[in-house]
């Protein structure tokens, strides 16, 4: 489609989180040609003000309400247009742009991307929780509308681009990397008092506040599971993951030949979002190389599923299909914010979440008609909140 050449319509969903940084870094590092229709943000003004000073977009949207004021104010004479609202964020995303950048976390991207869907854009997909919530029905929406979905995530990127699609029948294993956390080495009693400060240090990625705590509690990889699963159509019993602590394997497929093919690069989120900018071309940009030599030695490991019990109840989820993904997703991102605001401790966001879905396994609240999918998500979304806010009250109340 031109990519390189001619200017893309450009839209960046979450553009003051981490990974909205580094796409604008990456058209500023690239020179890459961009016509930027929307910037939206949750309540970060002060950066939204600045990004769309910078980049005049037509439009910046910030999802709280309260704060419209304010980002009316710092984008005066600007010619920028204002809003504000979960409305006003869909809306930006159904502009009409080439090419949209996923990249607001948690659940709440589930709305924005699928009407980014609707539209036919390539989707830049970084908010991996969409996917969890309602993978398959988001992946149809996308093809139905002419449109595609590039994954970000650094995995999932690695693995797009080394399935060969001529092959894919041919593939036996996926194999996702992942780093292990800052307390890959940490024992559990240790890894019960853990603070969220420490829990935020990732070793190899800076990352956003949620998923920095997703990848110490091994969730992240758990969430990856079933974004792979859904990406790729495979099933869970071939959905493998090494502990890989330098993070320079992105991932690996392996085929069933017993050949196995990984994608490899220095750990800079900005390398897949050039690849899902550019795909099938390639974007020129003064990138990180990788030195393999000034690494020396690349080591591997496999998980400790009784410290990091997340992977196995993401499996258990994945298996049980049906509403279980998004019930599992909305009780991670309740019993995450409950240990950033220290009511819960570190080990007990893996047990609110096993705790949220066996009581709405024992009611029958995971089965779903896939009627709505999307739809029905939402649903599950909300309800699986309530339960977990109340499975984390009583984790709450013993400690
Ligand atoms: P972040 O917290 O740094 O940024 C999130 C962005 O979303 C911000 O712009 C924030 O203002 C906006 N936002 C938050 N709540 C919102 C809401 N309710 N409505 C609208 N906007 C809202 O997060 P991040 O690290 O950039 O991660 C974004 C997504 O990308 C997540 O799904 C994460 O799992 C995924 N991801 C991130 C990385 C990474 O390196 N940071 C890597 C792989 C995948
Ligand atoms: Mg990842």
């Amino acid at each position: 489609m031109g990519a390189l050449t001619s200017p893309r319509k450009v839209v960046v969903l979450g553009s003051t989180g981490s990974i909205g940084l580094s796409t604008l870094s990456l058209f500023e590092e690239s020179g890459a040609p961009v016509q930027i229709l929307a910037l939206t943000a949750g309540r970060n003004v002060e950066r939204l003000i600045e990004q769309a000073r910078r980049w005049k977009p037509s439009l910046a949207v910030i999802e709280d309400e309260s704060r419209l004021a304010d980002l009316r104010a710092g984008l005066a004479g600007t010619g920028v247009e204002a809003a504000a609202g979960a409305d006003a964020v869909r809306d930006a995303a159904a502009m009409g742009a080439d090419w949209v950048m996923s990249a607001i976390v948690g659940a709440a991207g589930l709305a924005p991307t699928v009407a980014a869907a609707r539209t036919g854009a390539v989707i830049a997909l970084a908010n991996k929780e969409s996917l969890v919530c309602a993978g398959p029905a988001l992946l149809a929406i996308a093809k139905a509308a002419g449109g595609s979905v590039i994954p970000v995530d650094s995995e999932h990127s690695a693995i797009f681009q080394v399935l060969q699609s001529e092959c894919a029948h041919r593939v036996s294993r996926l194999i996702l990397t992942a780093s292990g956390g800052p307390f890959r080495t940490w024992d559990k009693a240790a890894m019960a008092r853990a603070t969220p400060e420490q829990a935020i240090a990732h070793p190899n990625w800076s990352m956003g506040a949620k998923i920095s705590v997703d990848s110490a509690t091994m969730m992240n990889k758990g969430l990856e599971m079933i974004e792979a699963s859904y990406l790729f159509a495979t099933p869970e019993d071939r959905v493998d993951v090494v502990i890989h602590p330098q993070s320079v394997i992105h991932s690996l497929v392996e085929y069933v030949d017993g050949s196995t093919l990984a994608q490899l690069g220095p750990p800079d989120m900005r390398a897949p979002i050039a690849c899902a900018f550019a795909w099938p071309d390639r974007l020129p940009w003064p990138a990180p190389r990788l030195d393999l030599a000034a690494y020396g030695q690349l080591t591997f490991e496999s998980p400790d599923v009784e410290r990091f019990p997340a992977i196995g109840i993401a499996r258990e989820a994945l298996r049980l299909g049906g509403g279980a993904p998004a019930a599992m997703n909305a009780a991670n991102e309740v019993a995450v914010a409950a240990f950033l605001d220290r009511r819960i401790g570190f080990l007990d966001i893996a047990g609110a979440v096993a705790g949220t879905l066996e009581r709405m396994n024992s009611l029958g609240d995971l089965s779903v008609a896939e009627s709505d999918a999307v739809e029905t998500a939402m649903l599950i979304d909300g309800s699986a909140r309530r339960i977990a806010a109340e499975v984390v009250a009583q984790k709450r109340q013993r400690a």
